[in-house]
């Protein structure tokens, strides 16, 4: 057991891959990354998209643990037939139905023991909320450009530090103001013993840009300057001896090969909507699409993914334990995916290793965005693995972690770092990162399925790595074989 005075500080970059944290794009976070602990292993939760990632950071479950399933997604419990994105105000009219969450959070276990925990996000409202739901119960903050849990923080916020400036082509503004934010507020006068900072960027401009183009260059230097203000800040207020900075993305990114409208496609196959008997709920997250049988109907799930498995753009499957065993479909429980809330069949598409034209690596089909535009949400490497780099007392100094790391393992980390025992969670302490601890052994297997049709097979392969009871998704892909 460690320190109950020391306080952590997590800052996201949201889609930062570890081939940007170089000294000429992000100098702040290179020599950050060399002085603390690289995690050179570190792995996004499936589907890797942003929300439900957050939602691992701060609840240490997979998503199939937390109940978020995906940005889109069905929540039966809340509305059985409707795909809905998960951003406020809707995740507060889910709150008056349902839990938002099927497990704590990070807030709910610090204000058991008197702590709290504060996040300043710049990233989704949805991202956002996510944080720390039960804001108005267990305490603790939440601050957002567009609200604030509780919500009479955002006029004491606004009245503070003025309106949030608006969206650019790059957030750099935003960032300013979260980092003003975080130091005079948050820091000064609050005093969290968890804080999170959220940075909106690369993510915001690789969307709209691209992976490696000079928008999303500048966003990541514009980024990494705003990050270097903050230990600037903590090294000028005393505060570098009793903090651990936990530096984190949520996912990696791909390059868009092609833009498939997937729900036009299957309703012209035949597939009605998900209230009627036979059809289907359609949930579409860039790079992975999730399928909601009406009544989770075995059968209809068959049909689907016998239909899904012929398509070129079709890759990694794996169907929910209510639809049961689906003939070259691999079980959502393998990934994390398994639980209350699972979509019965969950889609990757089909991912590559090209470079683009800046050289990074990863194209990928898509349900949204433009060719050459950037995405994310698959089973590929490049999105699957992200960023994780750590210093602070608490930490090794100039260490590399080579073992298999994941963002369910932040928050049974941090509550070690804290001294506090937490609740069961998917993710296990990085004890090899820490001071005093020793290497990890781990195991890596890939899972395969197939399944034969009159002109072809379809076949698939998951990778899947484990530390003790731990597990991380490193990749999953797919491809059909013509006879
Ligand atoms: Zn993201």
């Amino acid at each position: 057991m460690r320190s109950t005075q020391r306080s952590i500080i997590i800052v996201a970059f949201d889609g930062l891959q570890p081939a940007q944290a170089t000294p000429a794009l992000m100098p702040n976070l290179a020599a950050f990354a060399n002085d603390g602990v690289a995690f050179d292993n570190h792995h996004a939760v499936y589907p890797s998209v942003t929300r439900i990632n957050a939602a691992s950071m701060v609840t240490g479950r997979h998503p199939g643990g937390h109940g978020i399933a995906a940005n889109m997604l069905v929540m039966r419990d809340f509305d059985p037939y409707n795909a809905f994105s998960a951003m406020e105000p809707t995740l507060a009219k889910v709150a008056l139905k349902t839990p938002v969450m099927l497990s704590p959070t990070l807030a709910d276990t610090l204000s058991r023991h008197g702590r709290e925990y504060v996040a300043v996000g710049t990233g989704t409202s949805g991202n956002a909320y996510l944080h720390n739901p039960n804001a108005a119960r267990v305490g603790g903050a939440t601050i957002h450009p567009d609200f604030c849990l509780p919500p009479a923080l955002h006029s004491e916020i606004t009245r503070r530090f003025g309106d949030w400036p608006g969206e650019g082509e790059t957030n750099a503004d935003r960032l300013a103001r979260a980092v003003d934010i975080m130091t005079e507020y948050v820091l000064a006068e609050r005093k969290p013993a968890v804080s999170f900072l959220w940075f909106s960027e690369p993510d915001h401009a690789q969307h709209a840009h691209g992976v490696g183009a000079a928008v999303s260059a500048r966003a990541l230097r514009e980024a990494d300057e705003q990050f270097g203000r903050l230990l600037s800040w903590l090294s000028a207020n005393g505060m570098d001896a009793d903090t651990d900075v936990m530096v984190v993305s949520d996912h990696g990114y791909s390059t868009i090969r092609e833009v498939v409208d997937i729900e036009t496609l299957l309703r012209d196959a035949g597939f009605p909507p998900g209230d009627e008997a036979g059809g289907v709920t359609v949930a579409t997250n860039g790079g992975s699409t999730l399928f909601y049988a009406h009544g989770s109907d075995a059968t209809t799930a068959d049909r689907l993914a016998s239909w899904l498995m012929g398509q070129r753009w079709c890759g990694a499957i794996v169907a929910s334990d209510a639809v049961g065993r689906i003939e070259g479909a691999l079980p959502a429980s393998l990934i994390g995916v398994q639980g209350r809330r699972a979509p019965d069949l969950a889609m990757s598409f089909r991912w590559d290793s090209r470079a683009n034209d800046a050289g990074f690596l990863g194209y990928v089909f898509s349900t949204g965005g433009g060719a050459e535009l950037g995405q994310h949400g698959s089973m590929s490497r490049h999105e699957m693995r992200n960023a994780l780099f750590a210093r602070g007392g608490g930490f090794k100094r100039g260490a590399r972690v080579q073992s298999p790391t994941g963002n369910i393992d932040l928050a049974p980390t941090i509550l070690e770092l804290l001294g506090m025992s937490g609740e069961a969670m998917d993710g296990r302490v990085l004890s090899e990162a820490l001071a005093d601890g020793g290497a990890m052994d781990w195991q890596t297997t890939t899972h395969r399925a197939e399944r034969r049709f009159d002109d072809g097979t379809y076949r698939q392969s998951v990778t899947v790595s484990t530390v003790g009871n731990t597990t991380y998704v490193d990749e999953g892909n797919a491809d059909f074989s013509p006879s």
